[in-house]
């Protein structure tokens, strides 16, 4: 019988004891031991249990979607006009009518479940993994997949996925705000607690969802999914509400303008004429109604959305996953992106290429982490003893392991299978030095059985150092040390030259200190190693900073991290776009400033984290703008640079990997995290996250941003401009006392069909081609500028001024009613009589033309030619077609209360759009002198 059909949950819904049962019993409740799981087993519990996750917010379930879509007052403004018409005896205007309200809903509703459909499947690409013992071997799976009774491995910075009870801790402690409500770290051991203690107090365990702040550990899975703690208490995972999006505060204060406008309007066409003129009150009522109809952009919600969703996902096909949706309005204002070093800017792919042991220098040949290499001094092979101590120790003081990384089904199958590609989880810093102690023939699993390790002072970006001390074969004890040489050379008073421990004089520091300098001039990366011989015995345990004292130096390694091949060419489109690039980084000002000019920083001038102390904040002011790098940097530093260049006035993008990275890309404008290295409580903090962790991906991002925002510019534009036109020719047309020179129901189909529909579509206009040559958007402008509003009006007066001698032409059959200039010139075609329907008509037609070229032009300035989006050409095409249906199907007159035009009528259209377009061509001329671009 195999395990899995043994194996029972005694009391899977009740087990809250589980902090004080002993370790035996907790081993043997969940048939499980130190060892982990078989992978065979992990997968029939996974069956059995269900997946290790919360059922979160299912998303806007499509019946609310619908619903939301009548929440809208001009749905109820239609659906009141088409219960008047209906109830004075139109019943075909309260069919088109109520016919156009079922379109815009369901045209919203298909628009607005898209988009939700778009935010979800974003959500879902964000997977957290997790390190889990299963066939006796560490491997890296999605957390999702963790079962009762797996092994799992936490460091600092990770978000814990699952109840467990502890097994093995070092200076572990946990923030379990999520749980409790209190932000303060909890301190973890291993052992019993009495059954009564509160959850905040059991210190033997971790809870799904809390926040590793410091140390490590290793637990067992207790509880998974729902039947966690968290899970237990569904509100702690609701999602704070989403923030609005500026882009839909904008449009929220344009619908509150629009509307006074309209009840402006129409109060004036009311009273004049009711009161001067001698119009029945259901001609008024329809003029006011379709005052009101032409000024709403009702297709504009709608398509805000999508655009927005839609450019995120493709973002997200470009490895950028924007996690909050209003940072795509920010991404176009970025002016300073605040960059790590490496594996942003390098490939992180590090290989140890120097040595210095025994006051020699020695180099390593091999690339990336093939294991194959030689040790040589000028050129000819060194026996490795020379380098032994130092390849020792950085493999000691190391947390690298090997085992298999699941990010994918396939590669769950190659682990399953025993086949899984072997790869070495953990830190790239360690790696490399974990690969180049087995060029020398070490082995990590012989060297650890020789020198069991009894405990470790952490490694943090601010400490730049880490030490672990160990039990040595001959039974004594020893530390071992590595870390930014500085810091090693600092607390070393000896150094180890051929086997003797010798006094470090202040020569040698400096001739250290040379050697460190000259390695990072090649750009490499330098790390320092020391050892101390007999650890006093309060430090074997629980060791702390007071060990790192009175060490033994062994020498140095120096490794390259490529810079990635991608990156110049990326840093260089910044700088053209306006955007300045700093690096950031922990790593040491000469390595820094070498990197630097590999990937084309302009190395302006760098600070150090040292400098940067001793600055005022006025003298850090003063110079920011100047400084490119920031080296040998703290976490909180970043921080402090974020504060002084937001301070003044730069929107500033800030990515970051850490645990102590989190706050400075929680405040950036736009806080960015690495979705490979970085941790998970800085991907929580983040709007994005690069999937690929590379540095080019963020100017993606910042092109897909100005990219969306374009495009939500010009199709605002082109409503609004649009809407103004039709609201100024009825106004007109009412005022001169011709009537309604277009029906409600004809500009309800403009507004909804033919330019709702080509709308749409410019929201996946590609990018103009000076995307990346202009320079950031001012963060306080808007979508709507100045000159926006100036081209609303001229347009509104151009569209006017043009079509009114239609309306005039076919209605009294003569251009300028009482003096007939034209008649002569233009004649009748045979069967047509001016008249209020065929003026209307020519209206109508006049606007659907107009309205696509002015597409065209709104396009032309962002250097779009006709045909560069496909999408586009389709919809003036659908929109052209829907029209001729309209004029020349007999449904479509009657529906519409239109005439079929003829070839002189479109003649007549034709001039009145040259001269539309000619209009257009020298104000937009005229606005170039006094705006800017757009
Ligand atoms: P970046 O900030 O660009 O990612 P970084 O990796 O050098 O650069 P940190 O991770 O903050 O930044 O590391 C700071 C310094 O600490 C490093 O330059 C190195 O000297 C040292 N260091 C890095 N990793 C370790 C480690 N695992 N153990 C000991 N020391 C380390």
């Amino acid at each position: 019988m195999s395990r899995s059909e043994q194996y029972e949950r005694t009391e899977p819904e009740t087990a809250t004891d589980w902090h004080s049962r002993s370790l035996e019993d907790v081993y043997a409740d969940l048939e499980t031991s130190a060892q982990g799981l078989a992978a065979e087993e992990a997968g029939a519990r996974l069956e059995r249990e269900g997946p290790n996750e919360i059922e979160g917010e299912e998303g806007t379930s499509p019946l609310r979607i619908l619903v939301e879509q009548y929440t809208s007052a001009l749905i109820w403004v239609l659906i009141v006009a088409a219960i008047v018409m209906a109830g004075v005896g139109h019943t075909i205007d309260a069919g088109v009518i109520a016919g156009i309200v079922v379109f815009i809903t369901l045209f919203g509703f298909v628009q607005d479940y898209r988009a939700e459909q778009s935010i979800q499947a974003l959500k879902e690409m964000s997977t957290t993994y997790a390190l889990v013992r299963r066939n006796g071997e560490k491997r890296e799976i999605d957390a999702t997949k963790l079962v009762p009774g797996d092994v799992i491995f936490v460091e600092s910075g990770d978000i814990v996925p699952a109840d467990a009870r502890i097994l093995e801790e070092s200076n572990l402690s946990v923030d379990e705000a999520a749980l409790t409500g209190e932000s303060v770290g909890v301190s973890k051991e291993v052992g019993e607690v009495g059954e009564d203690t509160s959850l905040a107090e059991r210190e033997n365990m971790l809870y799904k969802d809390t926040v590793v702040e410091r140390g490590s550990g290793t637990a067992v899975v207790v509880e998974t999914g729902p039947e966690s703690e968290i899970g237990q208490i569904a509100t702690a995972l609701e999602e704070a509400e989403e923030r609005e999006t500026p882009f839909q505060s904008e449009m929220d204060r344009l619908g509150k303008i629009i509307a006074l406008g309209v009840v402006g309007a129409v109060a004036i066409i009311a009273v004049a004429e009711l009161v001067i003129g001698d119009t029945p009150p259901l001609q008024v009522f329809l003029t006011a109604v379709g005052i009101a109809v032409s000024a709403v952009p009702e297709g504009l919600p709608a398509v805000v959305t999508l655009s927005l969703a839609l450019g995120a996902r493709r973002m997200a096909e470009q490895n950028a996953l924007v996690r909050r949706l209003p940072i795509v309005e920010a991404l176009g204002s970025v002016d300073v992106i605040c960059t790590d070093k490496t594996g942003t800017l390098t490939e992180e792919e590090m290989t140890v290429q120097r040595i210095v042991a025994n006051r020699e220098t020695v180099e390593v040949t091999g690339t990336g982490y093939d294991t194959d290499g030689e040790f040589l001094r000028d050129g000819d092979p060194v026996e490795t003893e020379r380098v032994a101590e130092v390849l020792r120790c950085g493999l000691l003081c190391n947390n690298v392991d090997v085992g298999t990384r699941e990010r994918d089904e396939n590669e769950t199958e190659a682990a399953e299978s025993g086949e899984g590609e072997r790869a070495y989880l953990g830190d790239p810093t360690e790696i490399a030095l974990f690969v180049a102690a087995q060029k020398a023939g070490f082995d990590h699993r012989d060297l650890a059985e020789e020198y069991p390790r009894l405990g470790e002072v952490e490694f943090t970006s601010a400490r730049k150092r880490m030490t672990t001390v160990h039990r040595t074969p001959d039974g004594g004890t020893a530390a071992y040390m590595k870390g930014a040489p500085e810091t090693v050379v600092e607390r070393c008073n000896r150094e180890l030259v051929d086997g003797e421990i010798v006094a470090l004089t202040e020569e040698r520091r400096a001739e250290i200190e040379d050697r460190n300098e000259a390695f990072a001039e090649d750009a490499l990366r330098v790390m320092g190693f020391a050892y101390r011989p007999d650890v006093p015995d309060d430090q074997t345990e629980n060791p702390d900073e007071d060990l790192e004292r009175e060490m033994v130096f062994l020498g140095l390694q120096g490794m390259l991290d490529p810079p990635r091949p991608e990156v110049p060419g990326a840093l260089a489109g910044c700088l053209d776009a306006g955007i300045n690039v700093v690096m950031i980084t922990g790593d040491n000002a000469v390595t820094a400033r070498a990197v630097g000019e590999e990937v084309g920083l302009r190395s302006t001038r760098v600070i150090t984290g040292p400098e940067l102390e001793e600055m005022s904040d006025e003298e850090l002011a003063e110079v920011v703008d100047d400084v490119d790098i920031f080296a040998r940097t703290s976490p909180d530093h970043k921080t402090r640079i974020l504060q002084t260049l937001q301070a003044k006035g730069h929107t500033v993008s800030m990515t970051g990997d850490g645990v102590n990275d989190a706050p400075a890309v929680k405040n950036a404008d736009v806080g960015v995290a690495m979705g490979i290295r970085g941790t998970d409580v800085t991907e929580q903090a983040s709007d994005i996250v690069l999937l690929d962790d590379n540095f080019a991906t963020i100017r993606d991002a910042v092109r897909g941003g100005r990219r969306i925002f374009d495009n939500v510019r010009k199709f605002v534009n082109y409503l609004l401009s649009g809407n103004g036109g039709e609201v100024t020719m009825i106004f007109t047309g009412s005022m001169v006392g011709f009537g309604l020179v277009i029906t409600p129901i004809q500009i309800l189909w403009i507004n909804v069909v033919t330019d709702g529909i080509p709308a749409l579509s410019m929201g996946v206009d590609p990018p103009a081609e000076d995307i990346m040559e202009r320079d950031p958007r001012p963060p306080e402008e808007g979508v709507i500028t100045k000159r926006i509003v100036t081209s609303i009006v001229g347009i509104a007066i151009f569209m006017t001024v043009c079509l009114l001698p239609l309306f005039t032409l076919n209605f009294f059959g003569e251009l300028i009613p009482g003096y007939d200039v034209t008649g002569a010139l233009l004649g009748w075609s045979p069967g047509y009589e001016p008249g209020r329907e065929l003026a209307q008509t020519m209206v109508f037609t006049g606007f659907v033309v107009f309205e696509i070229v002015r597409i065209q032009a709104i396009r032309f300035r962002y250097g779009l030619g006709l045909f560069s989006n496909p999408w586009l050409v389709l919809a003036v095409a659908v929109a052209v077609t829907l029209q001729l249906l309209v004029l020349y199907t007999p449904t479509g007159q009657l529906l519409f209360d239109v005439e079929p035009l003829a070839l002189v009528h479109w003649a007549q259209i034709g001039v009145a759009a040259v001269v539309f377009a000619l209009l257009m061509a020298v104000f937009v001329k005229v606005q170039d002198r006094y705006f800017e671009q757009y």
